[in-house]
């Protein structure tokens, strides 16, 4: 990113760089390969002090700013690792445990979070239904003390290494959205139980799972802020959650300009090289000035975000522009490298079938037009 980095950013970055090519770099095509990565990954991470940065030192965080996690999420695009999904856990999830949760929950459960000792996942999606939330089935009803919850999730990340997972629930279905609330669950509660792994066409070491909620009873303190507010918390969060899929975007985007004016160099054919036709030299120069256009406007995001003015319709323009660009630049990038770009050890290939998704989650690129089409 352009930013001017402080000293001490500039040290983080070196040390998640060399994190990443440690860590994760030379593992992160046999992960894809076997559909899984190690758990402890989680811990190794919070050992160098990068989990829940953002979370304040008295709930085991470094109390430092969104731009350490950016620094993150760059750092682990540009290892083409979409396994490990740090950035649903770090800016996702621990944000609503942040500023929903009461003193007993935040100590209850955000220390583990940024020890690496308790993953989480955010479980909005229901088979019927995705981008339309107000019409979430799923159902918390209170008996005693207890709030019993029923109903299913599909596509939920991390949903087969997580223990705790966020669920969006109709406390009281007569209300739509403002019947909406967040309701934490344990995942060694009675009832709960994980479905499938599902299997994608990218982002094959990521979890991504169904959840199943059969007369699941937790403790009426399990409950986010107030009854009803979930469907506001989620429109407050949801900014963030598209920012960091942007700059994810952006990431691979530059990974993807970097193996292909490689590659072009190297590659030969009819006595010259690939990037000595001018074909070649005009499509990257228009893609590598497409790439600069939404670095910039994804940096000035996060430099607002950071002053805390990233509101609704500029982060959906983000996700939308950032991840549109991400599909188009990665299909042509791979044209380049002919059959070996349609070969999995090639990591373009990697990088193209990890593109897709993004255009869908954290609400789809429609929903991105409907948001900023409200504001016109
Ligand atoms: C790999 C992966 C990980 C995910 N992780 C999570 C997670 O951790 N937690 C979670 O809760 N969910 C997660 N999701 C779910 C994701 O957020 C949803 O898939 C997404 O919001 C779309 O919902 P849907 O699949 O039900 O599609 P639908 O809502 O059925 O949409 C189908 C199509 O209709 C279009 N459409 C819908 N409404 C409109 C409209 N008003 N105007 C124009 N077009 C419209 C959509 O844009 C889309 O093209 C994940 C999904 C994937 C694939």
């Amino acid at each position: 990113m352009d930013f001017d980095l402080t000293q001490d950013q500039r040290e983080i970055q070196a040390l998640t760089r060399d994190f990443a090519r440690a860590e994760i770099e030379p593992n992160a095509s046999a992960w894809d390969r076997d559909h899984h990565f190690p758990r402890e990954l989680f811990g190794k991470l919070a050992e160098i002090g990068l989990m829940g940065a953002c979370v304040p030192e008295e709930y085991g965080g470094a109390g430092v700013d969104f731009l350490y996690n950016a620094i993150l999420i760059e750092e682990q695009g540009r290892a083409i690792a979409s396994g490990p999904a740090f950035s649903l856990h770090n800016d996702i999830v621990v944000p609503y445990l942040l500023h929903y949760g009461n003193e007993e929950q935040k100590k209850r459960w955000i220390p583990k979070a940024c020890s690496g000792e308790l993953i989480t996942a955010i479980a909005m999606t229901e088979p019927g239904t995705g981008s339309d939330l107000q019409s979430v089935r799923t159902s918390a009803v209170m008996d005693g003390n207890h709030w019993v919850i029923n109903g299913s999730k599909t596509f939920i990340s991390n949903g087969q290494l997580a223990d705790l997972v966020i669920v969006v629930a109709k406390t009281d279905p007569k209300l739509g959205a403002k019947g909406t609330s967040l309701i934490a669950v344990e995942t060694t509660t009675e009832g709960f139980k994980r479905g499938r792994n599902l299997e994608k066409i990218g982002m094959k070491a990521q979890d991504t799972s169904e959840l199943f909620f059969d007369n699941v009873r937790v403790p009426a303190d399990n409950l986010l802020g107030g009854p009803g507010m979930g469907f506001v918390q989620l429109m407050q969060q949801l900014p963030q959650e598209r920012l960091v899929i942007a700059i994810q975007a952006i990431a691979a985007i530059e990974a993807a300009m970097e193996h292909t004016v490689a590659y072009v160099k190297e590659r030969k054919a009819f006595g010259k090289s690939i990037i000595d036709f001018q074909n070649t030299r005009f499509k990257l120069a228009e893609l590598k000035t497409k790439a600069q256009v939404a670095r910039v406007f994804v940096d000035d995001c996060i430099a607002r975000h950071l002053k805390g003015e990233l509101d609704v319709a500029t982060a959906a323009m983000a996700k939308y522009f950032a991840t549109d660009l991400q599909c188009e630049l990665i299909d042509e990038c791979l044209q380049f490298f002919g059959g070996y770009g349609y070969m999995w050890e090639y990591p373009i290939a990697r990088l193209y079938a990890d593109a897709r998704v993004q255009k869908i989650y954290g609400g789809t690129n429609e929903i991105m037009k409907e948001l900023i089409g409200r504001t016109l």
